[in-house]
């Protein structure tokens, strides 16, 4: 087995309590690496030397030369992308070929966040009054708690840690416990990029005895979480308590809409890209697919033979379209949920059952499912899944489709499709997310900002908002009257 140590000061340090944990490949179900367990003096160390580096030669250095070293992690990144692939699809059960782009992609937000590092520039502001000079400046808040789960953590991390570096900030990354191994091997490289001690930091284990006492350290500024609902609330409260700021990515029930004057080829491709892409375990999953009530059958009837084809098995096999569900607790989940649906009444149209033989490993597999006859009010139609689990539902007109489409707790992403320009632009004002695709689905990238309204979260990732997530504005006066009059004595 292999052994993953902590990332503190540019070193792999041993946890001190000499803890430790075992990491799980779903495909077997069987331990392949052990892992640190940090502890509150794990914590204060990696806090400690987070600081320091604010201090030292990171905080001295001027943002060219910080984006310069951003780049180099990026092509560090693109040359390793093959390593860091394979440990993270056998932690998170990914295919390897989803995986595998997935992290050449990450090496580009490293590329566009080095770009920006020298283009975070202030303003001098129009001043009101006589003989005064203002400007603006920006300035890195300190240091960063980077937290994130277990379906991406490599990309989720990216899209935190390579914002908060190009504005000079340092970070503590706390990944999930079931994927702690790819950031371990991207410390290594961040060692190689000639990035100073300090600034990048690996803390692995637990929520409770290492993300919680991250979040509540006093010297750590900023918590940037990705997670689920209740992991997302118990760090609000935490950072709250510190008054510190906060990103939250948390879940999402994302409505994909087809219109009766839609492409259907497209279409169809599009929900199948939206809910069986990383076998459902993404945040921006289309997991209730809103059909006109005109195509519904036809379209249902696509779905299902496409879906009842799909070649579900192991990750690393280039044939294989659907992996395993990637930790036990959420392989329960995802049974547990198509159960609901069944006794809440919904008409499974394809799959509903777990997979085993041998062909399925350990068996955390689920045959990708459809169920139709949902309706909004179902827990089905209303809770987040994070699994290979499609609702279908049935709307009248755009309206119909807006009110169905909003009436839920999340807003992270929506898809419309439509041959309609003026349709497309109607439902785009309406709904409430914080990303729509029109007539595609699941498209990311690092120049536009990622987010959710409502319960989906707090902030966003990606683009320029990304960087103001992680700067301090700082306002300086100054005086260009060679006189500072005396404000208690008027006359003499
Ligand atoms: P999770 O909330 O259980 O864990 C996320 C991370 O938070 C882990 O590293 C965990 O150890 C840590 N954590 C848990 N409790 C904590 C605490 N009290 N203090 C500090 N850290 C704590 O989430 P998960 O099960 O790993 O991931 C699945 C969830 O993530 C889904 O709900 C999904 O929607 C969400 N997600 C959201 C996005 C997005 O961008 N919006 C992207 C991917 C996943």
């Amino acid at each position: 087995m292999e052994t993953y140590k902590l990332f503190i000061d540019n070193e792999f340090v041993d946890p001190v309590g000499n803890e430790w944990f075992d990491t799980l490949d779903p495909f077997d179900g069987k331990p392949w690496a052990k892992i640190a367990r940090a502890g509150q003096v794990d914590v204060d160390n990696a806090v400690a030397s987070a600081k320091a580096a604010l201090e030292g030669e990171w905080g001295r250095m001027n943002a060219s030369s910080r984006g310069a070293l951003l780049w180099e992690l990026g092509r560090q990144i693109d040359e390793h992308a093959e390593e860091l692939a394979t440990i993270e699809s056998r932690d998170n059960g990914k295919l390897m070929s989803e995986v595998s782009g997935q992290v050449r992609y990450v090496a580009k937000y490293f590329y566009y966040y080095a770009g920006l590092a020298d283009k975070i520039q202030g303003a001098v502001v129009p001043m009101d009054k006589p003989k005064v000079f203002n400007y603006i400046k920006h300035e890195p808040l300190g240091v960063i708690a980077s937290i994130t789960p277990w379906n991406s953590s490599l990309l989720l991390t990216a899209w935190k840690v390579a914002p908060a570096l190009c504005a000079g900030n340092t970070v503590i990354c706390k990944p999930s416990e079931f994927t702690s191994a790819s950031l371990l091997v991207l410390a290594d490289l961040v060692r190689k990029a000639g990035i100073p001690a300090g600034v990048f930091n690996v803390l692995t284990g637990f929520g409770a005895d290492c993300g919680d006492p991250l979040v509540r350290h006093p010297d750590v500024a900023k918590v940037a979480f990705t997670g689920g609902d209740e992991g997302g609330r118990k760090v609000y409260a935490a950072a709250a308590s510190g008054l510190k700021g906060v990103t939250l990515e948390l879940g999402g029930k994302s409505p994909n809409i087809v219109f009766d004057d839609a492409d259907l080829d497209n279409a169809v491709n599009g929900v199948i890209t939206g809910i069986f892409s990383a076998g459902g375990q993404t945040c921006m999953a289309g997991s209730r697919l809103l059909l006109q009530e005109s195509i519904h059958d036809e379209f249902v009837e696509r779905l299902v033979k496409i879906t009842s084809a799909a070649k579900v098995g192991d990750p690393k096999d280039p044939e294989t379209e659907i992996g395993p569900v990637a930790t036990e607790p959420q392989f329960q989940k995802v049974l547990s949920y198509i159960q609901i649906a069944k006794d809440e009444g919904a008409y499974c149209a394809a799959g509903g059952n777990r997979l085993t033989g041998q062909k399925y490993g350990a068996g955390q597999f689920v045959e990708p499912t459809i169920f139709t006859g949902v309706d909004n009010t179902m827990r089905i139609a209303q809770e987040e899944v994070f699994g290979p689990v499609l609702s279908v539902l049935k709307f009248k007109d755009e309206d119909d489709a807006i009110r169905i489409g909003n009436d839920v707790r999340f807003g992270l992403a929506a898809g419309v499709w439509t041959a309609s320009l003026h349709r497309a632009m109607y439902m785009t004002d309406r709904l409430q997310a914080g990303t729509i695709w029109v007539n595609n689905y699941r498209s990311t990238s690092y120049t536009t900002p990622f987010g959710g309204y409502k319960h989906s979260g707090i902030g966003r990732e990606g683009g320029l908002d990304a960087v103001r997530e992680f700067l301090e504005t700082k306002s300086v006066w100054i005086s260009t009257d060679l006189q500072m009059p005396n404000p208690f004595v008027r006359k003499y």
